[in-house]
């Protein structure tokens, strides 16, 4: 029987809870952001006491099924002020749920500057204090909790960016390989912080498993699923081979690859930092070109970029973080981004919201565009230190912005626009006005269908079609987090007709329901909106689904395109 593992960090207590009913066919971000909306009051500081951090796995998450073993994450985010659900890969999840934990769910703050970890286990959660692994990065605290309670524990830490609580912290769990995966957007690691919680050990000893009520379904279901990842051309080739960088030459190629701060749509250094020059990189070195952030994972977008001496640099070495800090800064050395990538896991930091902070820091002089060692020095030496002006830029793009007078700061609800100029492909442009979490291609990733032709084609350039592909994909999207799936599973669920019913065959299969496409679609609708109700008691409205004025008052090269759509245009987003 799953149960809720609560932690209250004001008293010191934890308990062992029964799941309330009406939470039983929740999970992942359904979850947290329910867990979110009936527990934090929406004025609430972020790093208050009254703000509640939330762990939930997957309604498949500990199964068999390919692909479902991401955690969902929620509170309130420092951020953007509003609700945040922000998923990772790792093993956590894995073990959370096969331990039968449908949520930890950690309120309060400690009163006094002590600082904990949490032990999660299967009879409950230990609360302890710490001090010898404070103001380590999350590489050493990973190899420090390993050393103490053994290889097999899991592992979700915060770096000094979580410790400080700068808004653009992440929590990071560790993957198969003892690396790190990120709980990236938002700003939760600040959240952790603020509880004084350094680290959450998991220990999956004794674990029940997860029971499948219809073993044999399940087994069928899951084998039509796995096939339609393998056969689709996107999960089944591209990203395994070039993983999410493929976009480079494909974003660039489209016109809507943001370069030196979002003036330009292509950049000249595009091959120097593309997928196909990353593979060859890879392969050349000694990395592994292919490889997972979870257990049962087989698309594999992941994989291990070494060095020209062949030592391990990175991992989830993804297309957000090299756009940003490649064509939005005008950087073309790909070492040199590997090794911010691997500075921002350690420090535990947003890369997509660092990395648009720094194209906004290159637009205001703090350093030269294309300064890649310029770069590392911030990172390690006034980020990793925390010193003021590593907390500004810890604060993300908006953060700069305003303490250096920027008025070109692409962000919507103080979240970083990422790697999509939102003028040449406008789907996504909606998605990032309107998403419940501020600027998040995930969250409705339109660029399938505007760029990628998968789920048909509407054009990028053009307003038609564009509300309505945003409105499904990130009611779809919704429903999705909720399952513990990894969102490239939208591609052969798009494309290929028996992926969704397998999907659905599998939920349906894990609890002995029977869930309908429609009852699916209906949950992701009804997550949209638990979040903007969220949003809108925490002081949000209409105008704050809104793009920066410069999209619409700047034409971007080459297409010259600006963004087109009336308030209203937008509005329409939200009638469902
Ligand atoms: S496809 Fe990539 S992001 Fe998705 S589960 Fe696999 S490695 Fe993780």
């Amino acid at each position: 029987m799953d149960k809720i593992f609560r932690v209250n960090m004001t008293d010191l207590t934890t308990k062992v809870e029964a799941v309330p009913a009406g939470w039983a066919g929740l999970g992942g971000r359904g979850l947290t952001s329910t867990i979110v909306a009936a527990e934090v009051p929406p004025t609430c500081h972020p790093l208050s006491a009254q703000n509640v951090l939330c762990f939930a796995p997957g309604l498949l998450t500990g199964t068999a099924a390919a692909n479902s073993g991401r955690l969902s994450a929620g509170a309130k985010s420092p951020l953007t002020g509003g609700i945040k659900e922000s998923n990772a890969g790792g093993t956590a999840a894995q073990m959370l749920a096969k331990l039968g934990i449908k949520a930890l769910i950690i309120e309060g703050a400690p009163k006094d500057g002590t600082w904990y970890n949490l032990a999660v286990g299967v009879n409950g959660v230990v609360i302890s204090e710490e001090k010898e692994l404070l103001g380590l990065g999350n590489f050493a605290v990973i190899d420090a909790v390993e050393a103490r309670l053994g290889k097999k524990t899991g592992v979700l830490t915060i770096g000094i960016a979580g410790e400080l609580k700068m808004t653009a912290a992440n929590i990071s769990v560790k993957d198969p390989d003892s690396k790190i995966r990120s709980h990236g957007r938002g700003g939760l690691g600040a959240v952790m912080g603020s509880k004084q919680i350094k680290f959450i050990s998991i220990d999956g000893e004794g674990a029940p498993g997860v029971k499948i009520a219809d073993p044999e379904k399940f087994k069928a279901a899951a084998k039509v699923f796995a096939k339609a990842l393998l056969d689709h051309p996107v999960s089944g080739e591209g990203l395994p081979t070039y993983g999410t960088n493929v976009l480079v030459n494909i974003l660039n190629e489209a016109g809507g690859l943001p370069t030196k701060n979002f003036t330009v749509g292509q950049f000249e250094g595009h091959d120097k930092i593309s997928g196909e020059t990353m593979h060859d990189t890879i392969a050349a070195r000694g990395g592994k070109v292919k490889h997972g952030c979870h257990a049962g994972c087989i698309i594999q977008c992941s994989q291990v970029y070494n060095d020209k001496d062949g030592k391990y640099i990175t991992s989830g070495f993804e297309y957000e973080t090299i756009w940003g800090l490649g064509a939005d800064c005008c950087i073309d050395n790909l070492d040199d981004i590997a090794r911010a990538d691997s500075l921002m896991d350690d420090i535990g930091i947003d890369s997509i919201e660092t990395a648009v902070m720094f194209g906004v820091a290159m637009e205001a002089g703090i350093l030269p565009w294309g300064d890649s060692k310029g770069l590392l020095r911030i990172l390690s030496e006034e980020i990793g230190k925390g010193t003021p002006l590593g907390r500004i830029m810890g604060g993300g793009a908006g953060s700069v912005g305003k303490a250096y007078g920027v008025t070109r700061v692409p962000v919507v609800k103080n979240q970083g626009i990422p790697a999509y100029d939102p003028r040449s492909v406008k789907g996504i442009g909606i998605t990032y006005a309107t998403s419940t979490m501020g600027a998040d291609h995930t969250s409705g990733y339109t660029i399938a269908t505007n760029i990628l032709n998968v789920g048909g084609y509407v054009d990028p350039l053009k307003k038609e079609g564009q509300v309505e592909l945003s409105r499904n994909l990130q009611i779809a999207t919704a429903a999705v987090d909720s399952t513990g799936m990894c969102i490239f599973v939208a591609f052969p669920a798009l494309d290929i007709p028996e992926c969704l019913p397998a999907l659905i065959d599998m939920i349906n299969a894990r609890f002995g329901i029977a869930l309908t496409g429609d009852d699916v679609t209906n949950l992701g609708k009804h997550i949209l909106k638990l979040e903007r109700q969220f949003n809108i008691e925490a002081g949000f409205s209409n105008v704050h689904d809104r793009l920066p004025d410069f999209f619409k008052t700047e034409p971007v090269a080459p297409h010259n395109a600006v963004w087109d759509f009336t308030d209203a245009e937008i509005d329409e987003f939200w009638n469902f």
